[in-house]
């Protein structure tokens, strides 16, 4: 670490991932090249099997962030070690311990619910359907409440059934404490509702250009948080620099973007 280390929390689908390949490829080079200046931590709603073909270089053409140093998933979660992918164990100790091995009670509360539809994902500290604004009874969200769990819709389609006090905000604050990172700068991105919890924390935030509207009424009145015209990763870019995280560190020219391609690609690329 050096004196000007900052930690960058950030949501993946719609934000770190978000932009055209060239930009996305622009942006994680400009991001590995802060080195040990930036500390990145992905804090996503996708199980942390979706979350393994973003660690992984072999095949493919898709730009790949660099690796973080830890992983939030299934909003908020699983915490794990970003190399090893192991548990931190105090971190998870805590999320099992208020899910209480819930899974299949869930499932049973809500089998009978029309208006919802499982999504299969493995996931062991949550339960997860599909949802349609348009027809939503209310009754549902209440009857999680009323059997100890908090309830979360974002993005207009995902319901989450979650261990109560558990989300990505909660968890991230539990991981900080963990891993000494306090002291540090620490900024926040995100693009839906299950991004509000980061932003409650009170740290630095940005909202990316694409933000859903639920999520900017719920933050524009929070101090510390920049609402970033730019979408996806070029909205991370502008909020770092709003916040003053990467002063001095210019954004790579175009051809440090094509330096990774043959020769012979280059001049087709830059075409
Ligand atoms: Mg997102």
């Amino acid at each position: 670490m050096t004196p000007d280390t900052f930690v960058l929390a950030t949501d993946l689908d719609g934000t770190l991932l978000g932009g055209d390949a060239a930009t996305r490829r622009r942006f994680y080079q400009w991001l590995a090249g802060l080195g040990e200046r930036c500390i990145l931590i992905f804090v996503t709603g996708r199980a942390l099997a979706d979350t393994l073909p973003l660690l992984d270089a072999a095949g493919g053409d898709e730009p790949l962030p660099p690796r973080p140093r830890w992983i939030i998933s299934d909003i908020g979660t699983r915490i794990v070690d970003g190399d090893t992918l192991a548990p931190i164990a105090p971190l998870q100790d805590w999320v099992a311990a208020a899910w209480g091995d819930a899974g299949a009670r869930v499932r049973a509360l809500l089998a009978d619910e029309p208006a919802i539809a499982p999504q299969a994902v493995d996931a062991p500290y949550r339960v997860s359907y599909f949802f349609d604004p348009a027809d939503f009874p209310r009754r549902i969200a209440d009857k999680i409440a009323a059997a100890g769990f908090d309830c979360l819709l974002s993005h207009e389609m995902y319901l989450d059934v979650l261990p109560r006090g558990v989300a990505k905000g909660p968890a991230l604050l539990r991981l900080l404490e963990y891993a000494g990172l306090a002291e540090h700068p620490v900024v926040v991105a995100g693009d839906t509702l299950n991004d509000l919890s980061l932003f409650q924390t009170g740290l630095p935030g940005i909202a990316v250009g694409n933000a859903e509207d639920g999520l900017l009424d719920a933050i524009r009145h929070l101090p510390r948080v920049h609402l970033s015209a730019h979408p996806g990763v070029l909205g991370i870019h502008d909020g770092l620099r709003a916040h003053g995280l990467c002063d001095g560190v210019p954004w790579p020219d175009r051809d440090a973007e094509h330096a990774h391609l043959p020769l012979e690609h280059r001049h087709a690329a830059a075409s």
